[in-house]
């Protein structure tokens, strides 16, 4: 009798012992425009916090984003919400508000006001429809988690860390300082204020790589950080600053530390995948990753975190790189998408201003003027994609009705497009160029379809996960409903992945 109670006792034990221990933190990164064969090609130049992850880590190397546009924004709604932009609502870096009748940001919200540097107008999740990873932690703990947000880019840092979250920081050129926004409190707390008054930006002033040497002159300087790795150091420096500050990692619940590191996108369009300063941004992105580990491994331990990175989007090759390895790709003129739709609307339904807005990839024709002639939305539009699916190396056209009734040829990038429309803010039509072929007229840039820009870096490393290479399609919109399973607490809202449970250890 005795007997069989101890060895009860012994199984409940060795039960309690092998379920994973929640993470007391998790530091959740995006490199903003990290294609996934940076990996893979700059292999053997990542000595520090690339290289820890590529060995002890699960690495995913099929993981492509199911939706157009693939750019920042829509990107850092997808990592810790599991949505697409069709449940986000966060259809892009900006659109046309129909109701406001003027163009906003993804986190442009006038009942705000920017604090921590000179004022202005602040930014919110607010046009985000879904929870995060963090709300979800908060309403299962009654607030006790803290979440915390940090970027160069405000979409960046206020995106991945969700509504609830304590704070979301960002960098302001126009000061220099680490900002946020009255949506989170009335002041920035005094550590980012003892951090601000430090300079952090100022000590850049002369600093070269590969040949580029920052400016002088304050203002500046602040605007060229963001294209040189040193935007990525400073990023970091406040991030280790906020982990210390705000004690993450260091009480009962799980907290959230998501960090996106915005550099490598702007080097990234200014010179295009294949250069050299690419590679370097990359090398020196490990370097940074390496330090950021390395505090957090001595402040909370890293057996106590779990880490998962990913990119927002990829990017195209430059056309003209391309050309001289016989590759397709191109630039179409300027404005000609415009041109050709207001002409073709003019031909058929008389003289007006057709187009209130447009994107690179989007027009929305004028409502009122199509009310007043009492024309046919649908007809309207369907006119406008014929002109359009005329222009030299345009691939596809989407109308909004061909979308919103799913009358659309049945393919991934059909599928990626459908994920991206959201009825309310899309616009009337869609444009989708070639493969290779960018609207942009000089550098390099992301957004299609297609495998180069949708095709990322997915990587978990913590207690409970088996690290190795995991071959297997999947789709960052995985990540969030796999953290909501390690921490146990309810999938996000608009959640449209599965649960990565071939990485979890036995
Ligand atoms: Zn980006």
């Amino acid at each position: 009798m005795q007997r069989k109670v101890l060895l009860c006792v012994l199984a409940a034990a060795s039960l309690v012992a092998a379920a994973p221990k929640k993470p007391k933190l998790v530091v959740a990164i995006v490199v903003d425009q990290f294609r996934y064969d940076y990996l893979t090609r700059f292999r053997s130049d990542y000595k520090a916090g690339l290289d820890r992850l590529l060995t002890h880590g699960a690495v995913f190397t099929n993981a492509n984003y199911e939706h157009f546009p693939t750019v920042t924004a829509v990107g850092h709604s997808t990592f810790l919400s599991g949505a697409t932009p069709a449940l986000s609502g966060i259809i892009g870096n900006d659109w046309y508000d129909r109701q406001e009748g003027r163009e906003v940001t993804s986190v442009s919200d006038s009942k705000t006001q920017l604090v921590g540097g000179r004022g202005g107008a602040g930014s919110s999740p607010d046009r985000m429809l879904v929870s995060t990873i963090g709300d979800e932690l908060k309403i299962a703990d009654q607030g006790r988690s803290k979440v915390i947000g940090i970027s160069l880019k405000d979409r960046s840092a206020i995106l991945p860390a969700g509504h609830m979250a304590n704070g979301a920081y960002w960098f302001d050129n126009a000061t220099g300082n680490f900002v946020s926004s009255t949506f989170y409190f009335a002041d920035v707390p005094p550590w980012v204020k003892a951090f601000n008054d430090s300079r952090p930006a100022a000590h850049y002033a002369g600093a070269i790589w590969l040949g580029h040497t920052m400016p002088a002159d304050p203002k500046q300087l602040n605007a060229a950080l963001a294209a040189s790795p040193f935007g990525n150091e400073l990023v970091e420096a406040f991030a280790e600053r906020a982990l210390e500050a705000e004690d993450l990692g260091k009480h009962d619940f799980t907290d959230v530390l998501a960090v996106s590191f915005s550099s490598n996108d702007y080097v990234g369009h200014e010179v295009g995948p294949d250069a050299a300063e690419v590679r370097e941004m990359s090398e020196r992105t490990d370097q940074v990753l390496g330090r950021l580990f390395e505090t957090v491994e001595r402040a909370v331990g890293l057996d106590n975190v779990l880490v998962v990175l990913t990119a927002d989007h990829g990017v195209a090759p430059l056309p003209e790189v391309n050309a001289t390895r016989r590759m397709p790709g191109g630039r179409p003129p300027a404005g000609i998408v415009n041109k050709t739709a207001q002409e073709a609307l003019v031909q058929k339904y008389g003289d007006g201003k057709w187009i209130v807005s447009s994107s690179e990839h989007s027009l929305y024709f004028n409502r009122t003027l199509i009310a007043e002639r009492k024309l046919d939305r649908a007809e309207v539009n369907r006119t406008a994609a014929e002109a359009i699916r005329g222009i030299p190396h345009v691939f596809r056209v989407y109308t909004f009705e061909q979308l919103m009734n799913g009358a659309v040829t049945a393919d991934a990038i059909s599928r990626r497009v459908t994920n991206g429309f959201y009825a309310s803010r899309s616009g009337d039509v869609e444009i989708l160029l070639e493969p290779y072929w960018i609207f942009t007229q000089r550098g390099a840039t992301h957004g299609t379809a297609f495998d180069y820009d949708t095709h990322v870096p997915v990587i978990f490393m913590g207690p409970g996960i088996r690290s190795g290479r995991y071959y297997g399609s999947i789709t960052p919109n995985d990540i969030a409903p796999t953290l909501a399973t390690m921490l146990d607490v309810e999938t996000p809202s608009g959640s449209a992945g599965r649960v990565l449970s071939e990485m979890f250890a036995e």
